[in-house]
């Protein structure tokens, strides 16, 4: 699973496929990039819903990450809203 690979001149450098494939890594993935010695180290952010701090299904709506849960609560909250 050791690959050599470079950095382009735009700073940017691609992941192995196998250990995307491994590890799960998606494209939008977001990864805190930390500097340690002379190494860097990639620590992959985890979202965790705003309102209840669950990190299940966690997914961007409008500015803030919301679990499944609290998305269907605001979504029947929003229908209920409109409908009446
Ligand atoms: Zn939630």
């Amino acid at each position: 699973m050791n690959k050599l690979r470079s950095i382009d001149k735009e700073g940017r450098i691609s992941l192995p496929e196998e250990v995307r494939q491994s590890l799960g890594v998606f494209e939008g993935d977001e990864f805190e990039v930390i500097a340690d010695g002379i190494n860097i180290v990639l620590v992959r952010y985890t979202a965790t819903c705003i309102a209840c701090d669950d990190d299940t299904d966690v997914q961007l709506l409008n500015k803030g990450f919301f679990c499944g849960e609290c998305r269907d609560a605001i979504n029947k909250t929003l229908y209920n809203a409109v409908s009446h």
